[in-house]
């Protein structure tokens, strides 16, 4: 049973990474964001209640996140987590085997966000998303300290897997 937390900035490769990772170790690859964009699309009424915030770059509540997520985490297995926890108020009971931080300059980032053209890449929604990376996710870092996995995100995609594959 292994349990990942994939942690970086939006647009740093932790989606595509964190899959890539979850596949190579064998467990299910779970993103918060995207349980809260199907339950949008699937017009549940979690969805209903989330996606005003999310078009707006803004947080869900934690207990409607914890709604979409926590199922997921009964897996056997293990997991490769994105996007949950993302603020301390959410790590209550949830621990890590490891958690890998995946850094990337904010500027690089900027530039990949505005190139991915999802609904809420707007220049507004990414500045909020990125302000509320660093005063609310950053600080996972801290409390995950033990087992935390420094990674250099500004890579070669292959390369950043490889590193993955050999440290986790
Ligand atoms: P992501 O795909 O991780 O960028 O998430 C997209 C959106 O889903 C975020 O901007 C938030 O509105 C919402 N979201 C995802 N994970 C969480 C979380 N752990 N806590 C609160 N909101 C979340």
């Amino acid at each position: 049973m292994k349990r990942v937390l994939m942690l970086g900035p939006p647009g740093s490769g932790k989606g595509t990474q964190g899959e890539r990772l979850a596949r190579s170790l064998g467990v299910e690859h779970i993103s918060s964001g995207a349980l809260l964009r199907e339950a949008v699309a699937g017009g549940t009424p979690l969805g209903h209640q989330v996606e005003q915030a999310m078009s707006e770059g803004r947080l869900v509540s934690d207990e409607l996140v914890s709604e979409a997520v926590r199922p997921a985490l009964q897996r056997r297995n293990g997991y490769v987590l994105d996007g949950f926890p993302r603020k301390l108020s959410q790590t209550d009971g949830v621990d890590f085997d490891a958690v890998v931080h995946l850094d990337v300059p904010e500027a690089e980032v900027v530039r990949r966000l505005l190139g991915r053209g999802r609904a809420d890449d707007t220049e507004a929604v990414i500045a909020e998303r990125l302000r509320e990376y660093r005063e609310d996710t950053l600080p996972l870092l801290d409390h995950y300290r033990d087992v935390v996995v420094e990674v250099d995100g500004d890579r070669d995609a292959d390369e950043i897997a490889a590193e993955l594959r050999e440290r986790v």
